[in-house]
């Protein structure tokens, strides 16, 4: 039977799951790590690395290293959250054929669900080669604030990666699974997650008959582990400047590296109290002698550097809070998710707030997958009863449209159950009018124009009439997904017109097709390059072994035609084999392979009898 897998495909961190005899295993990649960067590079040589090889290679190819494109994928160019990137990430983004972004990997450039793809693909290799059978469907985790842009190319990511993405699911809703699957409890849970890029709180109920309902949802898309990182870049370079009137951001290698100190810095506060920050030659002074930085920073300054950020993660959970209409003291428990929970100051924030320690027992970096994969294994055919879950999310945002004078009206208003559906009836407001445009939005703001659009569409063919006098009904529709679709319909003639809106910044369907089959292409590059390297791996175990034998054989035999014609034979068989090699030449080297353990075959058979 076909597994359906959990991935939690995160802003840093990947990470993937899958139900197995009724338990949930979060895999492991090739290097032992249940969870991989999410990122994506390209060498000079044209080669796409992901994961941890991308990631050890980032220094030296900051360029063509692409990392957070969660940050990005389902925006607009225009928007201040991808001015903000542009100006910082080491990366070029550039504005695509839609409005949209794309990135650039040496010279092309690339939609971010294609980036996203190459993370997701990674993680279905990782499933596959776990499971030892071939993986096409998945239950996907996006943050809870996500909006409909977001999710949709999210969605796109998955078939570009050859996954049918069944179905999507909120980060903290999945976790709240994880925390309370099979457990039989009946309770009130917060979860808290801050993960590298995103921050959402979640206020849930979880019933003992296996109902996960979510009551309120709340965060910010822009508010995770990289605005910590950013704070101590900031801080030393600021210093370094005092120093020695230099900018370290004008050089990216410098700027890398400096990344890559801070996270680290970061992480081992989260233990000790103090750590050293020391890179040698971080910047050439420009009188040919070399800068080295190297500060020390302490745990209580560094919470100095970062107060702001918890305290923005505070305001929102009373946010969750107020939208639940429930007070701290009445949630039961509080599940912690997301690598930059282990921070002290985080902790300690949120178990101010709520009046109790966090649970523990849940693996921050790995409960969304997990509960992705019991996702996953409940929406399988032939699921047991016992698997079987209820997920009542909500919506994360107002779904409405824009009316006359620019306003937004609200039709599905935040925090509405999941799946669900508005109809509402609108009569034309000009004489003839035959036509009528519907702007979708997601948002809270009143001004139309400050939302989100997701899409428009034009229900065209009227019956001429005074105003007012023709009716349409709009129903608006929010899947299990969060995915919305309108329906339009002409009351009298009863013409419909119906779209699932596609992100104005998303991408057309003939390029996701083009995608995916590029995505084949290097799936199947892919599986080459590995095959070719086991065989090369093996040959050259062979030539070794050939090579150690020679000199005994030729002492044996070299005195005979018969013998030196072996020998000679046998030279040939390894330089065909290190020709195959260099011409990267697999059908070549299966032969050689087979030629070299004849060889070596015969001369073991040669020194035996010698
Ligand atoms: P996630 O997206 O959940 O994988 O979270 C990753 C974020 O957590 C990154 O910003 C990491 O730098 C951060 N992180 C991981 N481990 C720790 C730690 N021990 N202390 C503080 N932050 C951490």
């Amino acid at each position: 039977m076909e597994k359906v897998i959990g991935i939690d495909l995160g802003t840093t961190n990947s990470c993937v799951a899958v139900v197995e005899n009724g338990s949930a295993v979060v895999i492991a990649n090739r290097g032992g790590y249940k969870t991989t960067p999410s990122m994506v590079a390209m060498t000079e040589a044209g080669k796409r690395l992901v994961g941890h090889l991308a990631k050890r290679q980032a220094i030296t190819n900051a360029e063509n290293t692409i990392y957070s494109a969660k940050r990005l994928i389902g925006r607009k160019w225009n928007s201040p959250q991808v001015t903000q990137v542009s100006q910082t990430a080491s990366y070029n983004i550039v504005e695509g054929p839609h409005g949209d972004v794309r990135i650039m990997l040496r010279d092309k450039a690339h939609s971010v669900p294609e980036i996203s793809a190459m993370v997701l693909a990674e993680m279905k290799l990782i499933a596959e080669e776990y499971l030892g059978q071939e993986v096409s469907k998945a239950v996907v985790t996006v943050p809870a604030y996500f909006n409909d842009n977001q999710r949709q190319a999210t969605k796109d990511a998955g078939a570009i990666a050859g996954l049918d993405v069944i179905r999507i699911i909120n980060e903290p809703t999945a976790a709240a699974l994880a925390y309370g699957f099979g457990r039989n409890i009946d309770r009130t849970v917060a979860v808290y997650d801050l993960g590298g890029g995103t921050f959402d709180v979640s206020i849930l109920e979880i019933g003992a008959s296996g109902v996960f309902k979510v009551i309120s949802t709340a965060g910010d898309t822009f508010l995770g582990g990289e605005d910590f990182d950013a704070r101590v870049i900031n801080w030393l370079v600021e210093g370094f400047k005092t120093e020695h009137g230099l900018d370290l951001r004008r050089d990216r290698m410098a700027l890398q590296r400096l990344k890559d100190a801070s996270e680290k810095a970061k992480i081992e506060l989260s233990a000790v109290r103090e750590v050293e920050i020391n890179l040698p030659f971080i910047m050439s002074s420009g009188r040919n002698e070399a800068l080295h930085l190297q500060r020390t920073l302490s745990r209580a300054e560094f919470e100095r550097l970062t107060a702001d950020l918890v305290e923005r993660t505070v305001a929102i959970m009373k946010q969750a809070l107020d939208d639940a209409g429930l007070q701290a003291s009445d949630v039961e428990d509080v599940v912690l998710v997301g690598g930059m929970t282990r921070m002290p100051l985080v902790e300690r924030s949120v178990a101010e707030f709520f009046g109790r320690e966090p649970s523990k027992g849940v693996h921050p970096d790995e409960v969304v997958a997990v509960g992705a994969g019991i996702q996953g294994a409940a929406l399988m055919e032939g699921a047991s009863p016992q698997q079987k879950v209820v997920l009542l999310d909500v919506t994360p945002q107002t779904l409405g449209m824009m009316v006359a004078g620019g306003l937004m009206e609200p039709l599905i208003p935040k925090d509405t159950t999941v799946p669900t559906s508005r109809t509402k009836a609108f009569t034309t407001s000009r004489d003839n009018q035959t036509a009528v445009k519907i702007l979708v939005m997601q948002g809270e703001a009143e001004q139309a124009s400050e939302n989100e659009l997701l899409g428009e569409f034009i229900l065209t063919g009227l019956r001429r009439a005074p105003a007012g006098m023709v009716e349409i009904e709009v129903t608006f529709e929010i899947n299990a997904d969060g995915i919305v679709s309108v329906h339009a319909k002409d009351l009298e003639t009863g013409k419909e017109q119906s779209i699932t809106v596609t992100a104005s910044s998303g991408l057309t369907k003939e390029e996701i097709a083009a995608m995916i089959d590029q995505g084949k292409n290097f799936a199947l590059e892919r599986k080459k390059d590995e095959e070719f390297e086991g065989l090369r791996q093996e040959a050259e175990g062979l030539v070794h072994e050939v090579e150690r034998l020679f000199d005994k054989v030729a002492r044996v035999v070299g005195g005979s035609d018969y013998g030196r014609d072996a020998l000679e034979k046998a030279q040939g068989v390894i330089e065909r084999a290190r020709l195959a090699i260099d011409r990267r030449d697999v059908a070549a080297l299966k032969e050689q392979v087979d030629a070299l353990s004849r060889t070596l075959r015969m001369f073991k058979g040669v020194v035996a009898k010698g």
